[in-house]
């Protein structure tokens, strides 16, 4: 007889390459993935727990590539918002903003805002971050990027401006100390008012050591409206100069003046793919959601505000509406509530299937867990990919889903043996309801869990059952591995 701690039997296997779906029986123990084999062929096998899972879909745990849970994963650990749609690793430190390294002068500048208050910042070494994480035992894994504006606010007097030679050699002394300890590399934001004085040089001095390190380069873009060329340009600039993989973040064509562009969007990811390892990730809405930013209220679009620290009380309503009460402009009533947070109604529906759909194109949540009134993305968006637009709108194959959501994740940002139901992999694993899974979260009621979510275990260990935690919290930090250059698609 073999042993095992959990056998889950009868499920319709998806492994996370694309492959197409099998049924199979799965041994797990000791966390990781034991044995895999046809129905019936781990008879042999006693388990401590046997879970039937006929009829669902056994795959590989779901990794959200972009998240903002740097703080998140250690004040509620539970991660309900993650762990009810089947994810079981987040990747923090998008955007240029990261929780580490930080030292703070006063409040943090915005968009670090979106990682809570200066009272979140206590963790001036990267290392210290990590030890956080692993003390706080959250649900997920936890790999981490460093962000470029967090850095800058270390060594800069002020964010305005370009960074000098000394600056960007301690912001560099910081970074290489993060790689060391196995951060998965260097994100920017260089849309914020925070990074948007950053010449490409800057970045592309700071970014030098990651590729000796293996490690990656990720970017939400200088601008993603009419520019957004020009942006993706100077990324895989960044890329060619420090000889490393880039993603583009939320890759998407922002204002109504840019719709129907992501067909030249796409053929620039194409034409530079043939030359250099470059991918993307998006959130499978139509909508966006940042702090509230000026240059955004011009009037052509609906924005709702989520939250404003003067104002909260409105909170859910459009800026539109917001100004009509107030009898001023859009641009003052946005000036008055700031610090705010807000909801751009600013994609067009086309685009969004053309860039989710396309094989390069991972799916990461951009979720926003400290907004009171969060975008549903932050509950929604892996449930809103397999049933919505795999299931119901047939615009993907559910295995292709998968893939975006596992392997392709994992391959590209070095989170070695997970991303795929595979023997000897950790045991990160979902078993969902095919017919049943959808997305439940709305604009107008966000913070619901998914259904159709049966069982999620993390490194072995069930976390997630029956529409409820099961109080296990098996999730932790993990460093960077080998990247693996190549997808199942044969690029990057
Ligand atoms: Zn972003």
């Amino acid at each position: 007889m073999e042993r095992a701690d959990t056998l889950i039997v009868g499920a319709r296997v998806i492994d996370g390459t694309g492959a197409p779906a099998v049924e199979r029986d799965v041994a797990v123990r000791d966390g990781r993935i034991v044995a895999i084999a046809e129905p019936g062929g781990l008879s042999h096998w006693t388990a401590d727990h046997t879970f039937d899972a006929r009829g669902k879909v056994l795959a590989p745990g779901f990794i959200d590539v972009h998240t903002h849970d740097d703080t998140h994963v250690i004040r509620s650990p539970q991660m309900m918002p993650k762990i009810t749609q089947g994810v079981t690793t987040v990747i923090v430190g998008n955007c240029g903003i990261s929780a580490s390294p930080v030292t703070l002068r006063s409040d943090p500048p915005d968009p670090m805002n979106l990682l809570g208050d200066a009272s979140a910042f206590r963790y001036p070494t990267f290392a210290a971050y990590v030890d956080a994480v692993n003390d706080a035992r959250p649900t997920v894994n936890v790999g981490a990027l460093i962000g470029h504006t967090a850095l800058r606010n270390n060594h800069m007097d002020r964010l305005d401006r370009a960074a000098t030679a000394d600056e960007i050699a301690g912001m560099r002394a910081q970074l290489e100390e993060a790689l060391d300890h196995g951060a998965l590399g260097l994100s920017s934001g260089l849309a914020y008012g925070s990074a948007f004085n950053a010449p490409p040089e800057e970045v592309e001095a700071l970014a030098e050591p990651l590729g000796k390190a293996g490690a990656l380069y990720t970017t939400h873009m200088r601008t993603e409206f009419d520019a957004i060329l020009d942006a993706m340009n100077e990324a895989y600039g960044v890329g060619r100069h420090a000889r490393v993989p880039v993603v583009i973040s939320h890759l998407k064509c922002a204002g109504p003046s840019n719709w129907g562009r992501s067909v030249e969007v796409l053929k620039s990811l194409e034409t530079v793919r043939d030359g250099q390892p470059v991918g993307c990730d998006c959130y499978p809405y139509n909508r966006s959601s940042s702090t509230l930013d000026l240059k955004q209220v011009t009037g052509d679009i609906d924005i709702t505000i989520t939250w404003s620290e003067p104002h909260p009380e409105m909170a859910g309503k459009l800026i539109r509406e917001v100004a009509d009460e107030w009898k001023v402009s859009q641009q003052d009533a946005a000036k008055r509530l700031q610090p705010a947070g807000a909801v751009y109604h600013n994609m067009s529906e086309d685009d969004v299937r053309r860039i989710l759909s396309h094989p390069a194109t991972m799916v990461g949540s951009d979720g926003l867990p400290n907004d009171p009134l969060p975008h549903p993305r932050l509950w929604g968006a892996f449930p809103r990919v397999l049933g919505h637009y795999a299931r119901d709108t047939a615009l993907i194959t559910l295995e292709e889903a998968v893939r975006k959501m596992t392997s392709l994740s994992a391959r590209r940002f070095g989170l070695s043996e997970r991303g795929e139901v595979r023997e000897g992999f950790h045991a990160d694993l979902v078993v969902f309801d095919p017919e049943r899974v959808r997305d439940a979260a709305t604009f107008a009621k966000p913070q619901q869990a998914a259904e159709g979510i049966d069982a999620v275990w993390v490194n072995g260990v069930l976390t997630y059952r029956e529409q409820a935690v099961t109080g296990a919290r098996a999730g932790r930090f993990v460093a960077r591995g080998a990247a693996s250059k190549v997808d199942a698609a044969g690029a990057f």
